[in-house]
């Protein structure tokens, strides 16, 4: 007989998603006519960037004579995409690294989902809430959540750190003693920063108590305001205890064709049983070597070619296009009286949801009132409750529609 991995019984439904698409068919089933918006997803809409496809043709040109043709590559990416990412991502940052410390990947939910691995299968982690699933889902895997509780909707052994707008979404740190902590800044769901100083408070506790941060940066390419770090290791001492995760998924449209990479700097230790140091860049090298065998040369070049001035240029202009997107969000909904966080450093905004609705009843009436699809916040975790999502990756048309939509609602 064979026995399945019984921490997958343990997952709760994809009910977010599932839910919304359910909904919205449904509406549209008995409203055929309707032309909804969706301003729910968090897939980009725009095209790659010309630099990017240029790179991606020549490489496949590569390919096709005997003498370019290229095969299995390194599996922790090729030398012209690490190097770049050092000096345009890092150094600009005042951030060394060396090429042995970036791992490219094919995106980061696999890295920020796979990462766990190579730590005790009774470490503590600690995640935002509200948070990106990922992070609880791949620990509820490796069984490291405990059981669900139906009557709080959380985890037993998972610590959860709430952000909502009394702490204006900057958790405090755990109360309880915690091994990994998984933070996203720029935030998905919230759109909210935190300065270095508050970055630094974050370093300094995980330096203490001797805990490993995740830090989850999909986003840095949003970010717009000058005192806001691009990286975690800014930070003074970071080095010695983060992880961090970018991908060129927002940053360059590459949802599809996948690319992003992950830091694991060589001053990063973990404990053995007997107490021992043990480098996590050689657990994740290790990792990374035997389950993955690297991203495709096209894929890389075309990621390289975002460095490039023509491709800077490019992707500036594609944020701009988002983060302007953002702007139109924000400044309607606030003009209606609305609380309306993030938009500013991240193409996400976190509505507190007008006349102490919950979160799917608002969720409902911007479908049935406004054809609007959003994200219901309580999807993200308890402390979303009374919130929603909305993204700034819709269409010009589609986002100045959206708000004239929501203007003419009675909120
Ligand atoms: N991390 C966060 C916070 C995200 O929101 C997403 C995608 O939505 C990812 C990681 C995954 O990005 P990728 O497309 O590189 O897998």
């Amino acid at each position: 007989m064979t026995h399945i991995n019984e921490n997958f019984l343990e997952l709760q439904g994809s009910y977010l998603f599932s839910e919304i698409a359910k909904r919205r068919t449904k509406y549209i089933a008995d409203n055929p006519n309707a032309e909804i918006i969706s301003l729910g997803i968090g897939d980009v809409t725009r095209a790659l960037p010309n630099a990017v496809i240029q790179a991606m043709h020549s490489a496949v040109d590569e390919l096709a004579a005997p003498h370019s043709f290229r095969g299995y590559g390194p599996e922790q990416g090729y030398d012209f995409l690490i190097n770049a990412i050092i000096e345009h991502d890092y150094k600009t940052r005042g951030v060394e690294l060396a090429g042995n410390e970036i791992f490219v990947s094919d995106g980061s939910k696999c890295d920020v989902g796979n990462i766990q691995e190579i730590f005790s299968a009774d470490s503590i982690i600690a995640v935002q809430d509200p948070v990106y699933p990922v992070y609880v889902d791949t620990n509820v895997m490796a069984g490291r959540s405990g059981k669900y509780n139906e009557a709080a909707k959380r985890f037993d052994n998972i610590v959860y750190l709430d952000c909502t707008a009394e702490n204006a979404f900057k958790p405090s740190l755990p109360k309880d003693n915690v091994d990994l902590i998984y933070l996203c800044y720029p935030n998905n769901p919230t759109g909210m920063t935190l300065t270095k100083d508050e970055l630094k408070v974050w370093v300094d506790y995980a330096r203490a108590n001797k805990c490993v941060i995740l830090f989850d940066s999909a986003y840095e390419a949003f970010i717009q305001e000058a005192d806001v770090p691009h990286s975690i290791y800014e930070v003074e001492g970071a080095r010695e205890v983060a992880i961090e995760f970018r991908s060129f998924s927002k940053t360059a449209g590459f949802t599809g064709v996948r690319c992003a990479y992950t830091v694991v700097p060589r001053e990063l230790k973990g404990f053995d049983a007997s107490g021992n140091d043990v480098l996590i860049n050689d657990l994740w090298n290790r990792r990374h070597t035997t389950k993955f065998n690297g991203v495709s040369y096209v894929t890389q070049r075309g990621a390289a070619a975002i460095y490039s001035p023509e491709g800077k240029e490019q992707i500036a202009s594609l944020v701009r296009s988002y983060m302007s997107n953002a702007e139109t969000i924000r400044d309607g909904l606030a003009s209606l009286g609305l609380d309306v966080y993030g938009g500013v450093n991240a193409p996400y905004l976190w509505l507190k949801t007008p006349q102490g609705l919950d979160s799917w009843t608002f969720f409902d009436k911007l479908l049935t009132e406004a054809n609007i699809v959003g994200t219901p916040g309580v999807g993200f975790g308890q402390s979303g409750q009374g919130y929603f999502r909305l993204t700034a990756f819709g269409s010009r048309e589609n986002t100045e529609k959206a708000v004239e939509r929501i203007r003419k609602l009675a909120l």
